[in-house]
């Protein structure tokens, strides 16, 4: 008999009971029970009563619900996972608000307490400097000089679209800190007499960023599971990661090949500006072309990523806007070839994933993808990231050409900032529902402690029900599964409770169905039927 034992065999099935399940699946909204297969997927789906009988004539193990709400995991339409995990783990962290006084101190305190030093050579990498802790709101190289003369240093700025060196770093990295022309969308911070001052900020960052040492896979891959296991807490069983490169991909390889790998991955490579990726464009356009031989289980890369803009964020307002003849203003267009790369991976079937973040790089990005449609009528659905400026006019235009409205950062949907932004920052979920279009969320994460999506949900959920919260709930809900499974072509794998599909699943301290976003926690996270996250009580 122990000879043919294997925990692949039926009876290694187990079966839930006693849920409150929603499925998403709009045939059958609720069950109380479902048993999954030892490979990890649903094979019955129902009632208490009907999957007691198969688990007892079948002897499986039987977990009890006990009435909780369970749904299917969260698909996070925008990540930066990798970016996450080595600025959490291996980058000095010195909070929100350092000054020109104490910001060499709070960098060096801080490379000393990051989890793991050392994993970029000698430089030293920390988060974030914030313009308003420095006179006239200039931070300049000067104030890490003195303490670090010999050390290159970069502080990233809070948006991820500016750093800070200091000299040493400006002159690894190649910069002429005298002389640095400008070049398209850039924007060098300089001095009276010209000089750099280190601040950088677009494209500006491009020579600094691929000249970060790359850590040695086996810390990406260590980055990345840490990283993993945050976003299992926030129930993020699937993520479309917004700024995939060389070294994430290998890293994605060899976790999948050794089985440790619990997190479906659509991997945006790519395609430029160089500073998001930290690599060459050249290498990028080689990885575009060898996308297809990164492919395994979990992990998918047919997928592209153009930034084509800023942000519309305080100092900087680099987002692209229209002029008063309704052209996009061009000094702000960090992709200048942006028509040509979509019409290129479109082609070949390649989802284009578009940061943008005024009226006019959404308009530009959605011509191209309209000018792409006319050329190959059957191609791939893309997708633009943000949508925080949409003209009036383009809201039809998504429905119309199978774009995906992906919304993101989550965090900014109702902040004070977007409040006070006189509409520069308006993420309109009901126009952009009421032309039908296919909406997604992300959380943008890039290094914030938590990426969970249901405290910026608790702040739509009336908005998006039209003022019910109970009817914006049912929408979020689909949202966050159904919605995302969609938007990246494996809607018959994941993204709802149905027999058949990967049993991804979240159990949830309150009924998120019913809107009550506000405070939810996930209690267990599984992965094709593994429980891969568990809160501590
Ligand atoms: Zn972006
Ligand atoms: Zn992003």
């Amino acid at each position: 008999m122990t000879a043919h034992l294997s925990s692949k065999t039926s009876n290694n099935a187990v079966s839930y009971i006693n849920g409150r399940i929603y499925t998403i699946d709009p045939s059958r909204a609720w069950a109380s029970g479902f048993i999954v297969s030892p490979d990890g997927l649903f094979t019955t789906i129902g009632t208490t009563e009907e999957v007691l009988s198969i688990a007892k004539s079948s002897s499986l193990v039987t977990v009890d619900l006990r009435n909780q709400f369970v749904m299917p995991g969260i698909h996070d339409a925008h990540m930066h996972v990798l970016y996450s995990g080595l600025a959490l783990t291996s980058d000095a962290n010195i909070g929100f608000d350092s000054t020109a006084a104490n910001i060499a101190q709070k960098v060096k305190e801080g490379s000393c307490a990051c989890k793991y030093a050392h994993a970029y050579g000698d430089w030293i990498l920390a988060n974030i400097f914030n313009n308003e802790g420095f006179p006239d709101m200039v931070a300049d190289r000067k104030y890490l000089d003195e303490m670090f003369p010999d050390t290159p240093v970069a502080v990233r700025g809070a948006a991820a679209h500016s750093l800070l060196l200091n000299t040493e770093a400006l002159k690894r990295a190649g910069y002429d800190i005298e002389n640095e022309p400008d070049v398209q969308a850039s924007r060098f911070m300089r001095r009276a007499d010209g000089s750099l001052t280190g601040e950088l900020s677009e494209t500006a960052m491009n020579k600094a960023m691929i000249a970060f040492p790359d850590p040695a896979l086996s810390h990406v891959k260590r980055a990345l599971k840490h990283a993993i296991h945050i976003a299992h807490r926030a129930g993020v069983t699937s993520c479309q990661e917004a700024s995939a490169n060389t070294l994430m991909l290998h890293a994605l390889q060899e976790l999948d090949q050794e089985q440790t790998l619990k997190m479906d991955f659509s991997t945006h490579i790519v395609y430029a500006p160089e500073y998001v990726a930290g690599e060459k464009q050249e290498t990028l356009i080689k990885l575009l072309d060898d996308a297809e031989q990164y492919k395994s289980k979990h992990v998918d890369t047919r997928f592209v990523k153009i930034i084509l803009d800023g942000v519309p964020l305080p100092p900087l307002f680099t987002q692209c806007g229209l002029d008063e003849n309704g052209k996009p203003d061009q000094s702000k267009v960090v992709v200048e070839d942006v028509a040509e790369a979509i019409a290129k991976y479109d082609e070949r079937g390649m989802t284009v994933k578009a940061h943008c973040t005024g009226h006019g790089s959404t308009r530009m990005a959605l011509d191209a993808i309209e000018d792409a449609r006319k050329r190959n009528p059957g191609g791939p659905r893309h997708e633009i990231a943000h949508n925080s400026g949409v003209h009036d006019d383009e809201y039809a235009r998504y429905k119309n050409l199978n774009v995906t409205a992906e919304m993101s950062p989550a965090m900014f949907f109702t902040h004070p900032l977007t409040a006070s932004s006189g509409g520069l920052m308006d993420w309109d979920f009901v126009k952009m529902l009421n032309a039908g279009a296919h909406v997604t969320i992300g959380s943008d994460w890039g290094a914030a402690p938590d990426p969970s999506l249901f405290g910026a949900m608790a702040g739509i959920v009336q908005t998006v029900g039209g003022g019910s919260v109970e009817r914006g709930g049912e929408l979020v809900c689909r949202m966050l599964t159904i919605n995302g499974a969609e938007a990246v072509g494996r809607e018959n794998e994941v993204g709802s409770i149905e027999v058949g599909k990967k049993a991804n699943f979240i159990v949830v301290d309150r009924d998120l169905s019913k809107g009550e976003f506000e405070g939810a926690e996930v209690l267990e996270t599984y992965f094709e039927g593994d429980l891969v996250w568990e809160r501590e009580d």
